[in-house]
């Protein structure tokens, strides 16, 4: 395992044994096994399919809500908006009209993303059902192993809370006519953030699977059943309120029933798939990591709605953060006046905007209010 130093060279901090005898890395989609080159292939054939009528898109699959349902059609939620309690039906739920619908090269709106994203949705039932039927006697191959990362990562960015935080990001990048902001669309286009999502999942793709298939699997189970999952099923923890990006998160949480979780870190033990027991500390670190994650859901069983904060709106939530640094993302110094702005994910009730008074950054009131 290598870990970059502060002065930015790579030192060997520990060899492990790596459990898959082949590289785990896709290289932006040039090292793809044969399964993974179907699925992409698959999924970009519907680039080419025609069109669908379906205008209501799920963005969390009912599959994966239906195991937090103890009739298959009805779960319980709370509304962290109102703190309000309520069943409401999977159809209902992590739903969203026109989610995907996107202008294609031709100038012309549809819904094909959509039908895409039919494909994915299989594949997330797909890929739950091997990490929900894996044991220790049992084995998970490496075309599954990447595809659970793949599908992981996906999900998380596939929500409407990294719609919304795309929002506010555009809202203030609109503002400041910066070099190299050049819109692909005209602003008043109802579709143009449909299109920046959905571009950006597809690159995000193809990062994820690299950092994801670097770390280890493990599966935690619960007897108690204290998983949760929200209206943002794939989580990693605020670090002193900021997110951290995929990369740095020390630990990536997919609840994928009440009684088991999976998670992605970076504690390499040279084997496959690790298997662990949820303790009470346990359960409650991961509660806590998919309250704050949340969007506005939590989706829960009827058993674990006592441990839900119910009765009051928690008015924190994911937003963006603006700061100046003296650094670019690569780490290169810009000398001042010059600066470079750093968007983060942070926990809080509202965008956070701390910009310096260089004259290089127009303040967008706005902002404020889209939260
Ligand atoms: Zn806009
Ligand atoms: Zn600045």
């Amino acid at each position: 395992m290598t870990s970059p130093p502060p002065d930015g060279r790579w030192h060997l901090q520990k060899v492990t044994r790596n459990p898959w005898g082949e590289i785990p890395l896709t290289g932006g989609g040039e090292f793809l096994n044969q399964h993974a080159k179907r699925y992409y292939e698959r999924l970009l054939g519907f680039a080419e399919a025609t069109d669908t009528d379906a205008r209501r898109h799920h963005y969390v699959p009912k599959t994966h809500l239906k195991r937090w349902s103890s009739d298959g059609k009805r779960v319980w939620t709370l509304n962290t908006d109102t703190g309000a309690l309520k069943q409401l039906g999977v159809n209902d739920i992590c739903v969203a009209e026109n989610f995907y619908r996107v202008i294609g090269p031709d100038g012309e709106a549809h819904n094909r993303v959509e039908l895409m994203f039919g494909a994915v949705d299989e594949e997330v039932r797909r890929i739950q059902d091997i990490l929900l039927a894996l044991g220790k006697r049992s084995d998970i191959s490496f075309e599954d192993f990447m595809a659970a990362g793949v599908t992981a990562a996906l999900q998380r960015m596939r929500t409407s809370q990294s719609r919304r935080l795309m929002e506010q990001q555009d809202l203030w990048w609109r503002e400041q006519q910066a070099d190299g902001f050049s819109s692909p669309l005209a602003h008043e286009d109802p579709l143009r953030l449909n299109n920046i999502h959905t571009e950006s999942l597809f690159h995000a793709m193809w990062e994820a699977a690299d950092v994801m298939t670097t770390r280890q699997l493990e599966i935690w189970d619960d007897l108690k059943g204290r998983f949760l999952t929200s209206d943002a099923p794939v989580q990693t923890s605020f670090v002193g309120d900021v997110r951290p990006g995929l990369n740095a998160a020390k630990t990536i949480w997919w609840p994928i029933s009440p009684h088991r979780a999976v998670a992605w870190t970076n504690e390499l033990a040279g084997e496959k798939v690790v298997f662990k027991r949820a303790t009470t500390p346990v359960a409650d670190k991961v509660r806590a990591i998919m309250l704050q994650g949340r969007d506005r859901f939590i989706i829960a069983t009827q058993e674990q709605l006592r441990t839900l904060p119910a009765g009051k709106p928690i008015p924190r939530r994911a937003q963006i953060r603006l700061r100046c640094s003296q650094h670019q993302p690569s780490g290169e110094y810009v000398e001042p006046p010059g600066c470079v702005v750093e968007t983060r994910e942070w926990y809080g009730s509202a965008p956070s905007v701390l910009l310096c008074n260089n004259g290089l950054h127009r303040h967008v009131p706005e902002l404020a209010s889209h939260r």
